[in-house]
């Protein structure tokens, strides 16, 4: 989310659109060459809605209903949706955590197979993914918003002064520092929950403004100093990060040591596997591969 990522150099990277249907996905080696069909009403055409800071290769193009890519012959696990070469499968393991994250993502970002943010649902159980639509929000999010078991955060940037009344820091989940309600009419605590905007950095502006049912939601910006280890897409600085390691950082802030490094380690092998496959190389499994493998057979032990 606070990633602007712009397609690779070679310009594979680019959506086709009909209306509101299910997508097709065309397989690639780059695995960004995705068709994507993701325009709900009233959001026009998806190419010609793209923010005009879009690189260059989304112009220009005509919509089609299917685009096929270059090395759209390479295997794909069905699963984890890499190149079998190097499948992500073996190195998924779950971790806990008290804290959920609920996505919304960008339509243009669901189907692709370089998306960080299905990550975060491999590794903990109960994360939620909403597609975001302008016109339609998910009837099913807005019910979750308004369960008082739940006590959301929208991850957001704190640069913008008409918001500001909104901006927590992450000691606000404790209750610390912040108007935000921690337990429930009867007493119970509520889960804290973590509010992602899953796209580019433009379209999770968008998300932002124009979803009014996020509008009365605290605000937690993400301070770190942490660089970005994403390999599959070029980011526009270091400090951008992808959705996964938000998440993770997110999570070693609030406590959660153990969660953020087991989806560390598994983004890193995500990275790693992926990026070996684009140039047809078989991977040996890297150290926090290695550290996803002992923890599956410890916890295969247990039970
Ligand atoms: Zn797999």
């Amino acid at each position: 989310m606070c990633d602007s990522r712009p397609p690779p150099a070679d310009g594979d990277d680019i959506a086709a659109c009909a209306p509101q249907s299910a997508s097709a996905v065309a397989s690639s080696v780059d695995g960004d060459a995705v068709a994507i069909d993701t325009v709900a009403p009233g959001e026009g055409s998806g190419i010609t809605t793209l923010p005009s800071g879009e690189p260059e290769a989304w112009h220009g193009r005509h919509p089609r209903r299917e685009f096929k890519a270059r090395g759209s012959q390479v295997i794909r696990c069905e699963a984890c949706r890499l190149p079998r070469l190097n499948c992500l499968c073996p190195y998924q393991v779950t971790a806990e955590s008290r804290i959920k994250f609920w996505l919304i993502t960008h339509p243009l970002e669901h189907y692709k197979p370089t998306n960080t943010g299905r990550l975060i649902s491999d590794v903990l159980a109960g994360t939620e993914v909403f597609s975001w639509y302008r016109v339609e929000p998910d009837p099913r999010l807005l019910a979750l918003l308004e369960d008082e078991r739940y006590q959301p955060f929208i991850i957001f940037p704190d640069d913008q002064p008409d918001y500001a009344d909104r901006v927590v820091d992450v000691n606000a989940i404790a209750g610390v520092g912040a108007d935000v309600a921690t337990h429930t009419a009867s007493g119970e605590a509520r889960i804290p929950v973590f509010i992602l905007l899953d796209g580019t950095w433009r379209q999770a502006r968008r998300i932002f403004r124009k979803s009014p049912y996020l509008d009365g939601l605290p605000v937690l910006p993400l301070h770190t100093q942490r660089l970005t280890r994403y390999h599959l897409r070029k980011p526009a600085s270091e400090a951008h990060l992808c959705t996964a390691e938000v998440a993770a950082e997110l999570l070693r802030q609030a406590g959660e040591e153990n969660a953020a490094s087991v989806l560390d380690d598994y983004f890193d092998a995500f990275n790693d596997c992926y990026r070996a496959s684009r140039i047809h190389y078989v991977l040996e499994p890297t150290a926090p591969m290695r550290r996803l493998l002992a923890r599956r057979d410890a916890t295969a032990g247990e039970s």
